[in-house]
């Protein structure tokens, strides 16, 4: 487990006005990491992915045994920061039934004539699940602030600040409602640098296997990369909350930010001490009749032919 102490670094604190200057993408550069050296973090950061895949698979069979809790992960990202690999490690070791995963891209035109939050809505996570959103309604304050063209029919053509600080706040009211309604909301921003993003699509020109990676519209929105890190701060600054915290997460090593998100998580489902439920004495009593008529039942000695 990763001192949490040391994690608060990577959480925008309720109320404050994010930079993201100010936030790491490569932690491996930070004057603590340099002490350790990257070899040493590399390993330490995979066995700390390996300990909290261990640790989540529990969580997640205790979240669903308790009955009382979901859990949703929202990651958001620019292109080829690692959103995929991020969740593929974190969740390899959790029950396929326990979690659910969804990708959202473009809405479609039924998704559009409905209220910006309706299809997240239809896709959260019943209780007992973690509901993985690979993009989510943050899209909605981001790309098409960027390109507010896409908003859809009977939308503004040029929003203003009022605009997208109802919506903030529409997001704000819903995380409320869902948090109170017993959904753990948890949510990662995967900070990649302008540099690391043109090594790996560069990576994807390059490596055969990666070439069906490769977007062009991924270069065309790299373009406007202030503009979105613009709208990325906005919705940080707009959007964290005690109940919903935004986790912006050092990126450019892919190893750095998996372990950090995997601790991140399992220790919020363990911060919830859910125990699994209690057997009342009466239930009990019908526990050890069961049992005293099984062995009575003929068969078991050896297996059936
Ligand atoms: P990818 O995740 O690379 O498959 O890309 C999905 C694409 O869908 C990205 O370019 C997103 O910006 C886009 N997308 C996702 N949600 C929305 C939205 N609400 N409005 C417009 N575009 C979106
Ligand atoms: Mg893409």
């Amino acid at each position: 487990m990763i001192n949490p102490k040391l994690l608060e670094q990577f959480v925008v604190q309720p109320g404050t006005t994010v930079s993201l200057k100010q936030f790491v993408t490569d932690w491996t550069e930070t004057d603590n990491a340099k002490e350790l050296g990257k070899d040493v973090i590399k390993e330490r950061a995979n066995e700390i992915l390996a300990e909290s895949r261990k640790q989540l698979d529990a969580a997640q069979e205790l979240l669903y045994a308790s009955d009382t809790h979901s859990v949703l992960l929202v990651f958001q990202a620019m292109d080829a920061a690692g959103k995929d690999g991020t969740i593929r490690h974190v969740m390899a070791g959790v029950n396929p039934q326990g979690c659910q995963v969804y990708s959202f891209k473009k809405p479609s035109t039924e998704e559009l004539d409905h209220n910006f939050l309706w299809r997240y809505m239809k896709a959260l996570p019943e209780r007992g699940r973690i509901g993985i959103f690979n993009r989510s309604y943050y899209e909605d304050v981001l790309v098409v602030k960027v390109h507010p063209e896409w908003l859809g029919p009977g939308q503004p053509a040029k929003p203003d600040n009022k605009f997208w600080e109802k919506r903030y706040e529409d997001i704000n009211n819903f995380e409320k409602h869902l948090s109170r309604n017993g959904t753990l909301v948890l949510k990662f921003f995967l900070h990649v640098s302008k540099g690391e993003q043109k090594r790996r699509f560069l990576e994807r020109l390059t490596n055969p296997d990666k070439h069906w990676k490769f977007s062009e519209a991924d270069m065309a929105e790299r373009e406007h990369w202030k503009d979105y890190q613009r709208a990325f701060e906005d919705a940080l600054s707009a959007t964290s909350t005690k109940r919903a915290l935004w986790h912006v997460i050092p990126a450019d090593r892919k190893y750095v930010a998996r372990a950090l998100v995997a601790d991140i998580v399992c220790s919020a489902i363990q911060d919830l001490k859910l125990e699994f439920p209690k057997v009342s004495a009466d239930r009990m009593v019908k526990l050890a009749a069961a049992r005293e008529r099984l062995e009575k039942s003929p068969g078991g000695d050896k297996p059936e032919a």
